[in-house]
């Protein structure tokens, strides 16, 4: 039985256990976290910090091949690891050197010659002014790395918030010595007409994608994702065709997301299909797969890790006017509902319910992910 390593054992592990469960892998989860998610669907769970690399390296090689949900590991440890004994990573190593460097990611991008929002990059307090003065506001300026759910973002309208994100970017400097190459990412903030994703999965040189995924967000974290896209036919195509470049440009294999931008740089300018970011690794928006296609992205993803072939990728049956829908549950939502439990009743109880599903997260915070809902959604009753 091939043993399967996850690196992390939040809500992404936790479903992918579900997909290779289904197909008789042997589950390993490393996690620090002693009720992280994952840990009820895997055979062997493994709780140590992420930098106790004697503890991550021997988890690894005793695995046949290993994947992980959590980005910041500690790559070249990972890489001795599973090099010494033959373990497969998949996405290779050099996947998510890249797609963790909000800067990497856009040397990626110009490489392949794929259209990203104009850029620069700042080391220093100097260069962030200069940055901020030459690609003119309104912009949005990231840390290079570790951000999620809008965290580690400075949104720059007008000269107040230029101040304030100079001042705390200075901080942000400070605290990140040289050594360390943190630097920020200054880019244009876009007029945003729409948020797209796709999912690309790739193995032995063959991939299949879903199909591209419309997602609102709130507070730029992602609130609901809508499938399929109403979006011209032709930027999906796009849309498609641009996934399966990057996933080519990286020779993946396993999952890759690409978060796209769908809108314009200045309000007379046209609406252009800009590539936002990557993730090599099942997405938020993709848990729509788990009821609206005929695999999902986590049992795409085990297919790959367990060396089975992955069929072509299609939506399932639905009325004509119906489109599937996930919403995603933050800590606020449970609030709003009365809790946990009323949360759920709340949900499960309408016919166009498809799954509700609750992390099982034992402590709620305001914007933390519980839980989602997925549903069919008749076209004009869109929420
Ligand atoms: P992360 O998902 O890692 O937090 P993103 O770069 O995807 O970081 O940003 C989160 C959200 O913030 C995006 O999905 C989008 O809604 C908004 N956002 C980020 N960058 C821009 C931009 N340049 N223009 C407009 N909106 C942006
Ligand atoms: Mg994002």
């Amino acid at each position: 039985m091939r043993r399967v390593g996850i690196i992390g054992g939040g809500q992404l592990g936790l479903m992918l256990c579900e997909s290779l469960g289904k197909l008789g892998a042997h589950i390993r989860v490393y996690d620090p976290q002693p009720n992280a998610p994952a840990r009820r669907a895997c055979h062997d769970f493994e709780c140590a910090p992420f930098s106790d690399l004697a503890s991550l390296t021997r988890f690894v090689q005793e695995c046949d091949v290993v994947t992980y949900e959590f980005e910041s590991i500690d790559l070249n440890a990972l890489e001795e690891a599973s090099l010494a004994k033959g373990v497969h990573v998949v996405p290779a190593t050099a996947v998510l050197a890249t797609t963790r460097s909000r800067v990497a990611e856009r040397e990626f991008i110009e490489r392949l010659g794929l259209p990203c929002a104009p850029f620069r990059v700042a080391h220093n307090s100097k260069e962030l002014k200069t940055a901020l003065d030459k690609l003119g506001l309104p912009l949005v300026v990231k840390t290079d790395r570790g951000g999620y759910d809008g965290k580690g973002q400075w949104v720059v309208r007008h000269d107040d918030e230029k101040k304030k994100c100079e001042e705390e970017a200075s901080a942000f400097f400070q605290a990140n010595p040289a050594d360390q190459k943190q630097s920020l990412l200054v880019e244009r903030r876009l007029e945003l007409t729409a948020e797209l994703s796709c999912i690309v999965a790739r193995r032995k040189k063959q991939s299949v994608c879903f199909p591209i995924f419309e997602n609102e967000h709130e507070q730029q974290i992602l609130a609901l994702t809508r499938l399929p896209a109403t979006l011209p036919k032709q930027v999906q195509n796009e849309a498609l065709a641009i996934a399966q470049k990057c996933a080519e440009g990286f020779d993946l294999e396993g999952l890759l997301t690409v978060e796209f931008f769908f809108g314009r740089l200045s309000p007379e300018g046209p609406e252009q299909l800009l590539i936002n970011e990557f993730a090599p690794r099942p997405h938020n928006s993709g848990h729509v797969t788990r009821c609206a296609t005929n695999l999902s992205q986590f049992d795409a993803l085990a297919r790959c890790l367990l060396d089975l072939p992955l069929p072509n990728l299609h939506l399932l049956p639905r009325e004509p006017d119906q489109h599937f829908e996930m919403i995603n549950a933050l800590g606020k939502d449970w609030e709003a509902a009365g809790g946990r439990n009323a949360w759920r009743e709340q949900h499960c109880r309408a016919a166009n319910v498809l799954e509700v599903y609750d992390y099982g997260k034992e402590e709620s915070r305001p914007l933390r992910k519980m839980g989602h809902v997925l549903r069919v959604m008749d076209r004009n009753t869109s929420s």
